[in-house]
């Protein structure tokens, strides 16, 4: 069939693949290689390419100016997409015979640098991509670039790839020169590769074992643990981005990137340093991503650098119990080679550049973190710990890069000097939950009823923001769309919905699971949670079948599909692991009520105050949470991990609220189940009123302030988990606080319907201070309820749009309390200012408004103008960062002539000239309130300076106005600051 009748009839098909993905990289990939190969001209090009138009107008509008250009044409574009397409996207499409670009011998030569970038513009984004600032570096050294041109290249809205693409522009249009040094620093990068001994480049033996490598990792990673039982989703089907953002170090806001910077130099900390950290929550989807790469790489569509990658698991190595060197347990563990495996061990050893380890689960080894041996030679054996941790402190393999996922509050600290850099993991946005929801469900009319549902319940929506949840909520659909979906709130609900959903999947004849666990199904939650239990407080997450038999666990407990097949562990015994840790931490809670513990002794002592009781053990859940009849169990807690135990603890609350009475009851006297029932709400009380006495004394002048340790937020999360009102409100009853503060807690959506829940009852107005964290749009929206008791939000660097400020906005105009925002580094636009407007022109006492580094224009400052000038009481604008230029700036002055409190203002960074100053001296010779006029980093000359000292002549209340950065030269500047000592450079 012609290519044209291919694309005609496939076109559904190929706008799918070219827009489902939701980014758009495979369209710009597609668009590299027709310009290479001269399909588009430059103007098609640019009419193509996404920012421009939305991803689907610009997938339609290739397809049908490709089909004008006639067979060749269409041909070509088939050739694009086989090269760039996944292996399953592929699958369903037919694209022809016409693989890869026109036949070399029909492509000339390029003759000049400017024509490689053009014609080798694919490859050459694929090998840019890693090394954007090394690139950008050289370029400005050989002073083909300059600084300002860097800035536009590293636009931290594009992808590296889209980084990559607006540098090749770049540096096309700057001429033959530029492209040169481009080539040059791209040949200079790529060292040659060679075998030992022989000299040669990737030798056949190499390229064997990276053959039976990436075969290996891709049967290990094509499919995910959650859906072994359950169906046949691969990682292709329902693999969807999560939020992930590197650090910048010190007080620098997190800065969003993608799947492949997490090995590319944006957010490195330490150069020298090799271990890449990529912390998560339990849920947020770590291990998954590392499969995803691991996938990636197999399929030779990401990291071109690595030849080879060994994937580790650290739940498996903590089985290993014999001594190993390190070239066994690459071999052994990952992948054993069919040659001779010294020259490949000694390339490895040549190359460490070239090679890649990856570490998952590095909360999940046995071990803690010790620094007392340490291995340097590869050829050496040791313990598995020792290897791991010499591997990861660089003195053994120094060069291998390494990505370890941990949980944050389990990463030890003493490993902190040897990251590279720290990337986080935060979950589903919500347009990712959408995305993921619709890629589980095939019948886009049930999707849609499933997404309508969730929608209508917030407190369910902000828990699928961890993806584990949401997965949860994707399997248990039906029961999401009956009855009880409304009623879903807390973690311990879904939770409780999946349990209910396997058991009666297995046994649907059996009585629902509502009715009590009369049913038959408290012999298998006991013996699952007797299990589940043992594992957490021996730091154990595969069990042997043997373990199974020990704790009673029968084929039919198997077959419920908690507890899944770990297929790589051992060929000689078989292993299981629970689906996900969190479920594992659900079984042990069940346990916990469940199981003998009568006295509720071991309740209490999960919440137990540290240092009492039993004065040995260190933090508040490295308590022994097993009944005491249970002598084999003493002396391992331990080891066991305070963030496991944290998760069952919050389990143990939900599941001990009154809301879950009924389930219970059949199981377990009512009397025992009151008794522990206390004992959690004791022990919940105790340890909040702990944090509140333990907060310093405020200085004199300044407001009581509390700063809540991670701890805090587990304690609010379990009182939200029993779902008590009465119980939330005295919790808080007696805390007397000015400002609370919650930076860097790992706050997300789920930690904000708690927060609300609690602080909502609090008798006097508090600062909220949440800077730092992952509120975003649906958190703001669940922290309303607690807005009354606000007068000021702290919101900076919080992935917040415009519709979450719609949502706070249309609430906080009818609270008298609410006086102040901070909401520097979002991503607010426009089209929030009329919302910040209409607050302004209804509250009369608002004091602060402070929108930095977003990406308001000219029209957003016409906007909040018209409210400014209906308001008389505001005192503090804050704009640094935005693009308000010269006819904004007029909007707001003249708007602000008005305002008799304005003490603050700031407006640097925004493109405001001369014309900007001369509005704001007008304003200056009006005001006699404004006393600091921050104008840094913008393009006044010495003409905007002198309207600005004119109309100081007329004012007193100014008492500095700063110009640092503008268009002035050194002499105007040293002439200028002698006229009035407030003008500051
Ligand atoms: P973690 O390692 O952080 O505990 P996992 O990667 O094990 O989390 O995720 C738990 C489950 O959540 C997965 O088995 C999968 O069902 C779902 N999940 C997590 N991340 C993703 C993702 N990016 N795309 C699709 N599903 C995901």
């Amino acid at each position: 069939m012609s290519a044209c009748r291919l694309l005609q009839q496939q076109r559904v098909g190929l706008l799918q693949v070219l827009c489902s993905s939701g980014t758009a990289e495979i369209l710009e990939s597609v668009l590299d290689r027709l310009l290479a190969w001269d399909v588009l001209q430059w103007e098609d090009y640019q009419t193509l390419r996404p920012p421009n138009r939305s991803l689907c107008t610009s997938a339609r509008e290739l397809l049908d100016m490709v089909a004008s250009k006639g067979e060749e044409a269409c041909g070509l574009l088939l050739g694009a997409l086989d090269q760039v397409l996944p292996g399953a996207q592929k699958a369903s499409l037919s694209l022809g015979a016409s693989a890869g670009g026109p036949p070399l011998a029909d492509r000339p030569s390029p003759s000049t640098a400017s024509q490689t970038l053009w014609s080798e513009r694919p490859c050459l984004v694929v090998r840019l991509r890693p090394c954007i600032g090394a690139a950008l570096r050289a370029l400005v050294e050989s002073g083909s670039l300059t600084t300002y041109d860097c800035d536009e290249v590293q636009l931290p809205i594009n992808t590296p790839a889209q980084q990559a693409r607006r540098l090749l522009d770049l540096v096309g249009s700057k001429g033959e020169c530029a492209a040169k040094a481009l080539l040059q620093f791209v040949e200079r990068v790529e060292k040659p590769l060679k075998w030992p001994d022989s000299g040669t480049t990737f030798p056949a033996e190499l390229l064997q074992y990276q053959k039976k490598l990436r075969s290996s990792v891709a049967a290990q990673s094509h499919f995910l643990n959650t859906y072994g039982g359950t169906g046949s989703l691969s990682l292709d089907d329902v693999y969807t981005e999560g939020l992930l953002e590197v650090s910048q170090g010190g007080e620098e806001a997190q800065r969003p990137i993608g799947l492949e910077d997490i090995l590319g130099q944006v957010g490195t900390l330490n150069k020298d340093a090799d271990m890449v950290l990529l912390l998560g929550e339990a849920g947020s989807g770590k291990t998954t991503l590392l499969q995803r790469l691991h996938l990636l790489w197999a399929r030779e569509v990401t990291l071109e650098n690595w030849i080879l990658l060994f994937p580790f698991s650290c739940r498996r190595l903590s089985a290993e119990e014999q001594e190993l060197s390190v070239r066994d347990l690459l071999f052994s563990h990952c992948c054993w080679p069919d040659r001779d495996p010294e020259p490949l061990f000694q390339f490895i050893l040549d190359h460490p550049d070239r090679v890649l380890f990856t570490f998952d689960g590095l909360d999940e080894f046995r071990l803690r973190f010790t620094d007392e041996k340490r291995v340097c030679c590869p050829m050496q054996r040791a313990s598995v710990a020792a290897l791991l941790f010499s591997l990861l402190q660089g003195c053994l393999m120094q060069g291998v890069q390494k990505v370890v996922t941990s949980r944050p509050e389990a990463f030890d600290a003493s490993l902190r000097t040897y990251i590279r850099k720290e990337v986080t993991l935060k979950g589903f946005s919500p347009e990712r939950i959408d995305c993921f929801l619709r890629k589980q469900h095939r019948d886009p009319g049930l999707t849609s009823h499933v997404l309508q549902s969730l929608h209508s319940n917030t407190a369910l929506f902000s828990l699928c923001h961890v993806p584990v949840l949401c997965w949860i909520v994707s399997q248990c659909y039906r029961e999401l769309l009956g009855s009880e979906g409304s009623h879903l709130q807390t973690f311990t609900d879904v939770y409780i919905m999946i349990l209910q959903h396997f058991l009666q999947r297995r046994c649907p004849r059996r009585l629902p699971l509502a009715s009590g666990w009369a049913g038959g199904y408290a012999g298998v939650v006991l013996r699952l949670g007797r299990l589940a239990l043992r594992g957490l407080q021996t730091a154990c997450y595969v069990f042997s079948d043997g373990e199974l038999q020990r704790y009673g666990v029968t084929d039919n407990d198997v077959a419920t599909g908690f507890l899944i097949r770990s297929d790589s562990f051992s060929a000689l015994e078989k292993h299981y692991e629970f689906l996900h840790v969190t479920m594992q931490c659900f079984f042990a809670a069940l346990f916990v009520i469940l199981g003998d513990d009568a006295d509720g002794s071991a309740v209490f002592q999960l919440f137990c105050p540290r240092g009492r009781r039993r004065p040995s053990l260190a933090g508040v859940c490295s308590m022994p949470c097993l009944p005491h009849q249970d002598p084999e169990l003493k002396g391992h807690t331990s080891e066991a991990e305070r963030p496991n135990l944290q998760i069952m603890a919050t389990f143990v609350s939900g599941l001990l609220s009154q809301r879950h009475r009924i389930l219970l009851i059949q199981s377990c006297p009512a009397s025992v189940l009151d008794r522990k029932r206390q004992q959690v709400v004791r022990g919940l009380s105790r340890g909040i009123q702990r944090h509140f006495r333990s907060i310093p004394r405020p200085v004199q002048g300044e407001k009581k302030s509390m700063h809540a340790m991670p701890e805090f937020v587990w304690l609010i999360k379990c009182i939200y988990e029993m779902q008590d009102d009465a119980m939330a409100r005295r919790s808080v009853a007696k805390l007397k606080v000015e400002h609370l503060k919650l930076t860097y807690c790992n706050i997300g959506p789920v930690e904000c319907s708690a927060l609300a829940y609690v602080l909502q009852h609090l008798r006097s107005p508090v600062g909220l201070q949440l800077d730092y964290n992952c509120v975003g749009d649906v958190g703001v929206e669940q922290l309303l309820p607690c807005i009354r008791v606000c007068h000021s939000l702290y919101l900076r660097n919080n992935n917040i749009s415009d519709e979450g400020i719609r949502k706070l906005t249309e609430k906080a105009v009818h609270f008298e309390n609410f006086q102040k925002i901070a909401l520097f580094n979002n991503k607010l636009t426009d089209a929030c200012m009329m919302h910040f407007a209409e607050l302004l022109k209804a509250k009369q006492n608002f004091l602060a408004l402070r929108l930095g580094n977003n990406y308001i224009t000219a029209v957003g400052a016409e906007l909040l103008a018209e409210g400014l000038k209906e308001n008389s009481s505001l005192k503090y604008l804050g704009l640094w960062g935005n693009k308000i230029k010269d006819r904004g700036v007029e909007a707001l002055a003249k708007a602000l002539q008005s305002n008799c409190r304005l003490v603050w203002l700031s407006l640097v960074d925004n493109g405001v000239g001369s014309a900007g100053a001369r509005a704001l001296a007008q304003l200056i010779k009006t005001s006699q309130s404004l006393e600091e006029l921050w104008l840094s980093k913008n393009c006044i000359t010495r003409e905007g300076i002198e309207y600005l000292l004119e109309a100081l002549q007329t004012n007193t209340s100014v008492k500095a106005i700063w110009l640092k950065g503008n268009d002035l030269s050194p002499e105007e500047v040293e002439e200028l600051k002698q006229r009035d000592q407030r003008l500051t450079f």
